[in-house]
Parts: C-alpha cells; structure tokens; sequence
C-alpha cells in the first residue's frame, strides 16, 4: 500500500492546483462528495479500450473516469484481484457478500491515493460491454399503477387487477441470450398481428413498439435446488442493480399472448445499463413499500422484515432527448425480495448471473407512467414531441431510461442509463 493517505494526498492535491492556477484541469481523483458517481457509489462494469478493443475488463465507474479494477488490485496486491481478472462480473458475482464488502472497501481506500491515477481511464475514452452473463431472465409485473393501467386498456369492462395479483408477484420467463448493453441498436422485430376486427393475421414489421422503463437485480450467489430463498436472505444472493429496458412490441404481443404469456412480443431484445450499482450503494435509498391491503402468505409476508424491502428510485424517461416520464419505483407494490422469495419458493434454484426486472415502473400520476401504452392510452392519446407526435416508436427513436437514488449525507446515487435506438426491420424478401 502506499504510504500517503488519502487526506494528505487531497491537501497536495489542491496546493499543487493552486500552484498551477485555476486553468489548470482536475485530475481524475478530484470527484467532489456529491458528485453522482462519487465515492459512495461506484457501480461495477465491463470496458475496453481503443488501442485493446479486444480486451474485456473489469471497470468501477469513479466520476467521468472507469478504473481498471483487476491492474489496480494486482499492482496494489490485492487478495481479491482474482475475481477480478476476467471479463466478465460473473466471478466476482460468485464470490459472496463478503468478498463484495471486501473489494467495495479496497476500492474505496485506493480511490483515495494518487497511485490509483494510472489505473484510470476517461468514460468517454472507452467502450462498455455487457457487464455480466446474464443466466436465466425473468421478467415480473410487481407496479400496481401499470398493472391497473393495462388491465383498465386491455379488459375494460372488468375488474383491471386479476384475482392472483395481490397475492403473489406475477411473472415470466424471458429470454436471457436476447439481453444486450445499453447503447446496442434495437431492431424493430417482425411478427404476426391481427387486430380484433382482421379476419386472419398478418405478417410484418410491427407497428405498436414500446418501451417498459424497468430495474432489474442481479443475482451473485447461486443457491441450491429445493431450497426456497426466504425474504431475509435477499442480501445474501442479490449483488446489485442496472436499469433495464424491457422493449415490447403490443400488437405481436396482444395476439400471442393467451394463454402462456409474453413470447416473441418480448424476446427480440432487453436492454440494461452498462453499470451494475452494488446493494451496498444504495443503502439510504431503502423504503418501505406500499401499505399491504391484502394478508400474506408466510413467505412473501415482510411485515416483519429487517429492513425495508422497498428501494426509492427516481426513473426519468425519454425519447430522443425529451422527457416523457418519471416513475417512482418507490411505488412498486412487489418488492425485490418477495420476488426472489417467490421466484424459488417451488425449489427452483438460482444460478450467478441470474437478472430479474421488476416489470414497468409506474407511479399514480399520469407523467409517471414506464411505457408508451400507458402514456399514450394504447395509442389513443398522441404525446407531443419536439420532433412530432408519438404513440408508439418510430424508426430512429432514441429511448433513454435514467435514475438517480437518495445516497448518504443528502448526496445522489446515479444509476447507470439505459439507451438504445429503434432501427428499421429487415427487407421483407416474398415469393412472388
Ligand atoms: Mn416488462
């Protein structure tokens, strides 16, 4: 370790800045307390650089700058730098709460020392892959506000929540090759559709594509089959959070859908953020859910619970650069645990890698509303753009999902964004 601590270096730091006067640029370690990727965050991701392209690393996201985790902790003779070696999250994933304590705890002393800088590359100099293996990818339905919305759209003369929804957090298996990093482009996908009043199906590029502003948790600890997973181990399993981008397409989606649930509506692509924030980041954001209006069974009944299963998020949405939305996953009626309890409670086992959404974040106000189905009324109410009207995705369409959570002493936890560019379907190729 170096000799200099972190409060002597600061002291050099800024005697050495006024030496050279204010023109001069800070340096990568000057990140100010309250800067939203300070010290009290640093989510874990998965970059490269220009002249290595080819040489995936693990990188922990420190203000504009990514640090090469697994060169610092070698260098620095880290126990733990061999989780960290590879190009993925995956082993470090594996490795437990208290090899993640461990790392967060070395990062957060070597961020403090100028030998550190070397280690440091500018965010805008490098390019970020998806950050971990993604497992299995379930996909849940956990906002009242949404599920109300969809059911009130979809089933207007009828009760809008199911009969189950207050008593267990629905959800379903999606497809977890199809999950790419932000900024990847988003193909409109082609399908069937038929419109209640078409006599037959047709073939096509669908024309009802959607966006779901979601948070997805990532498992680290795998845990053993038959085993159900209790609501107070959630610590022990779960490493973290990204964003996700749960793309829908609604006409392919309304016509497949019963009776076993989203399929190819859903499956051409999830998108989530290129950061993964630990739990540990987003300790000061833990709030309590929605009051319970229904009895729990045992195990998805948190009452009791250690701590509060709620986490308070502010999402922001938009299109092309313009705001459209702000849900509130405080609002979310299901939390995480509940899902992970029930999601194992049959003795189905988790594997590392394993990523599960929380289905569309909506809050009960109108501009709080994660999805263009509810914010346009399925295409009912036209949103009015700089750029023209939308009811659903046009080709070229720039959707960006982004969120920032309370963090300690009045600072923000930014969460790595989410975004991803609508493009025009293949050429359709008929026999005749
Ligand atoms: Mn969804």
């Amino acid at each position: 370790m170096p000799e200099q601590s972190p409060q002597s270096h600061q002291n050099a730091r800024s005697a050495s800045q006024s030496a050279r006067g204010p023109q001069s640029a800070p340096g990568p370690l000057t990140v100010a307390e309250d800067h939203p990727f300070g010290l009290h965050n640093l989510p874990y991701g998965v970059f490269s650089t220009a002249d290595e392209p080819d040489r995936r690393r693990i990188g922990v996201r420190y203000g504009d700058h990514v640090l090469d985790a697994h060169t610092a902790a070698t260098a620095l003779g880290s126990p733990h730098s061999d989780v960290l070696a590879h190009p993925s999250l995956n082993p470090l994933l594996a490795a437990g709460p208290a090899v993640w304590a461990a790392v967060r705890a070395d990062l957060r002393t070597w961020l403090g020392y100028p030998a550190i800088e070397p280690f440091l590359h500018p965010l805008d100099a490098v390019s970020l892959h998806l950050p971990f293996e993604v497992a299995d990818y379930v996909d849940f339905y956990a906002s009242e506000h949404h599920a109300t919305n969809v059911g009130r759209i979809f089933r207007p003369d009828g009760e809008p929540l199911t009969p189950n929804w207050k008593h267990l957090p629905i959800g379903y298996h999606g497809r977890s090759g199809t999950v790419v990093v932000s900024g990847t482009p988003v193909v409109r996908p082609l399908g069937q559709r038929k419109a209640p009043t078409d006599p037959s199906p047709v073939f096509g590029p669908s024309v009802r594509l959607d966006f779901e502003a979601e948070v997805g948790f990532v498992v680290g600890t795998p845990s053993r089959a038959g085993e159900p997973v209790p609501l107070g181990d959630f610590r022990d399993h779960v490493f973290g959070v990204c964003l996700v981008n749960d793309w829908s397409a609604r006409d392919i989606q309304a016509w497949e859908y019963v009776p076993l649930g989203p399929f190819l509506g859903k499956s051409f692509a999830t998108s989530v953020s290129a950061w993964v924030t630990p739990l540990e980041a987003l300790d000061a954001a833990r709030t309590a859910p929605p009051a319970r209006t229904h009895d729990l069974l045992p195990y998805l009944d948190d009452a009791g619970a250690a701590e509060p299963g709620g986490f308070d998020l502010r999402l922001t949405v938009a299109i092309n650069g313009h705001t459209v939305s702000e849900p509130p996953f405080s609002a979310m009626y299901w939390t995480a645990a509940q899902q992970l309890a029930h999601m194992t409670v049959n003795g189905a086992s988790l594997r590392t890698g394993d990523l599960f959404a929380s289905g569309t974040v909506s809050g009960p106000r109108p501009e709080e509303r994660g999805c263009l189905l509810e914010l346009t009324w399925s295409g009912r109410d036209a949103l009015v753009l700089p750029d023209g009207e939308r009811t659903w995705l046009e080709d070229g369409d720039e959707v960006t999902i982004s969120a920032w959570a309370p963090g300690p002493h009045g600072t923000r936890v930014g969460l790595g964004e989410v975004t991803g560019r609508v493009e025009k379907s293949p050429t359709l190729h008929t026999t005749d």
